[in-house]
């Protein structure tokens, strides 16, 4: 039986390198995104094309996260077609349009970010997590793995961008949640707190990010990749993290591990 990933915002960054491992894994890959399938074909063509083992089944639907209606088409339609969900990878997420000071900053931006990233994961997650409930316990009592993809802005303050910091902290109180009431029933649950990573979403703040990179803050000096961060996460997911949940791990040049002076 071949088992089933949903990789949330898989078409670009982070998400597609995590799509890629998924299907070097064997995964029937089910992604979703903001972006009708027309546009996203280039890197929907590359996923199939991604040299495998077994022969990748990539399935794509446009919708939004953060819809409840557009969640729930999504999942259902996953379940129709190959009748489980074995892996859930909360990887989709918005910045803010604008950086905006906490004492400026705006309840519009609040309700998009929180929206998309906060509410988007609590709802994925609840949803793919009852799916996974109602699939049998298999022998080696493990259902089913969940591991959302937060930042080190879940810890770390940057008053430039309130609302993201505050999303990615809910999402670390989310990974605790889940674990704690999902272990009993076979469901383990993780996280990845990723750094600095070449992306499109770090690509408006790149000066900064290379001055920041340079210093002496990040013991690794470089620029972090999404493989860097789809590599931890075939980790979580391919079985061999036994008798763990609720972890944590930083992928972020040793920046929240390392406090040197
Ligand atoms: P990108 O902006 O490069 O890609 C985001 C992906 O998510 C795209 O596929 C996008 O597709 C999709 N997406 C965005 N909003 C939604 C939505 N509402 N519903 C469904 N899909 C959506 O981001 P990254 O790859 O850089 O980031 C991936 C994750 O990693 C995010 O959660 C981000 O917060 C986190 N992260 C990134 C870091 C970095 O340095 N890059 C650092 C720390 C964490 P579309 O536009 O078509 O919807």
């Amino acid at each position: 039986m071949r088992k089933v990933a949903i990789v949330t915002g898989g078409t670009r960054g982070i998400g597609f390198a995590i799509a890629q491992q998924m299907i070097k894994a064997g995964f029937i890959t089910c992604i979703m995104s903001r972006s009708a399938e027309e546009v996203c074909a280039d890197a929907l063509n590359a996923l199939r094309a991604t040299e495998a083992d077994v022969t990748p089944e990539v399935f794509y639907m446009a919708g939004g996260i953060g819809v409840a209606a557009d969640r729930e088409a999504f999942v259902s339609e996953v379940v129709r077609r190959y009748g489980r969900v074995d892996v859930l990878v909360n990887n989709a997420g918005v910045a803010p349009k604008v950086r905006a000071d906490l004492l400026s900053a705006t309840e519009e931006s609040f309700d998009y970010v929180t929206g998309v990233n906060l509410k988007g994961t609590m709802f994925m997650s609840q949803l793919v997590a009852n799916q996974m409930l109602a699939q049998p316990l298999p022998d080696e009592g493990m259902r089913g793995v969940i591991v959302n993809i937060s930042s080190f802005s879940a810890t770390v303050s940057s008053p430039n961008r309130p609302e993201y910091c505050v999303s990615k902290a809910g999402i670390s109180m989310l990974t605790k949640l889940f674990a704690d009431r999902l272990a009993g029933e076979g469901i383990y649950v993780y996280e990845v707190q990723p750094g600095v990573i070449k992306t499109d979403m770090t690509a408006k703040v790149q000066e900064k990010y290379d001055r920041l990179l340079a210093g002496d803050q990040f013991p690794i000096h470089r620029w972090g990749t999404p493989e860097d961060v789809a590599n931890v996460v075939k980790m979580f997911v391919c079985g061999n993290m036994s008798y763990t949940t609720g972890q944590v791990i930083y992928v972020d040049g040793g920046f929240m591990n390392i406090r040197s002076i």
